[in-house]
């Protein structure tokens, strides 16, 4: 039988939901059952707005038990929770704005050092490539909105991020420079990141007496990117149990398992 986790977290773009996609109806009645039994964390690049578009929107409205759900944007640099029936910040780590107008000059030298200031594609311009989230600012290379398509021909193997991110990092030694999505550069204050969250997370449980206590192996971690060089890496540091999946259908294969166990292990106690 399968070890029963105590708490679940999961990253959001190609775990939960197809990239950039919204989540899908088997998943969201994954989620919904799920929480019923365990406090769920969930960690993305994603931006709030983007949760609320990709994610919780999805989520049955009713009965779904929003209080054991913790949300991440922005890698973890903040937290939002659910609380008297309306989504509130827990805490958010955002930059000043001396800050943010360092990274953000960094970025358009970026754009002409790397020839990215004008990439028009089939005559069109795919939105904004510098964003400013808060506490986090990431660069699109070809537009926020450039077609999925587009995005995964671009850098497929990262080589011309993983060059952006070597001009980078000297400039921004107080920054995280991550690799993420197909096009971006992910830029958040150091030591925000998913290993924070997944850390933050287990800390909260605890502090929200949704569980007496947690061992690291009670806390399981689902993502797609956990390979070396993948944006969910960083969580394999935090020590909890780490499963990578090939995408989102695959992570309900491995939460039916879950599920599964569960549901024995409490009918095998309850019988005696
Ligand atoms: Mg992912």
């Amino acid at each position: 039988m399968e070890k029963i986790p105590k708490a679940l977290a999961f990253d959001l773009d190609g775990t939960l939901a197809p990239s950039k996609s919204h989540l899908e109806t088997d998943m969201a009645t994954m989620i919904s059952a799920l929480l019923n039994f365990f406090p769920i964390a969930v960690v993305s690049g994603a931006s709030k707005e983007q949760f609320q578009l990709q994610f919780l929107k999805y989520l049955p409205q009713e009965n779904t038990n929003l209080s054991n759900l913790y949300v991440f944007p922005q890698n973890g640099a903040s937290l939002e929770v659910y609380k008297e029936g309306k989504w509130i910040v827990q805490y958010e780590e955002n930059f000043s704005e001396n800050e943010a107008n360092k990274i953000i000059s960094i970025l358009k030298q970026v754009e002409i050092d790397f020839n990215l200031k004008e990439t028009w594609i089939n005559s069109l311009r795919y939105g904004h490539k510098i964003e400013n989230r808060g506490a986090q600012v990431t660069f699109s290379a070809l537009g926020q909105k450039a077609p999925l398509e587009l995005k995964e021909k671009w850098d497929r193997n990262q080589e011309i991020r993983k060059k952006i991110k070597a001009f980078i990092d000297p400039l921004l030694p107080e920054c995280e420079v991550r690799i993420g999505g197909t096009t971006s550069i992910d830029i958040t204050k150091k030591g925000q990141n998913k290993a924070f969250a997944i850390n933050k997370f287990m800390e909260l449980l605890v502090i929200d007496k949704k569980v007496e206590k947690i061992e690291k192996n009670q806390l399981f971690f689902y993502g797609d990117a956990l390979y070396p060089g993948g944006n969910d890496e960083i969580v394999k540091e935090t020590g909890v149990v780490c499963e990578m999946v090939s995408n989102p259908q695959d992570t309900i294969n491995h939460l039916r398992a879950i599920l599964q166990s569960y549901e024995e292990d409490k009918r095998y106690s309850t019988v005696g």
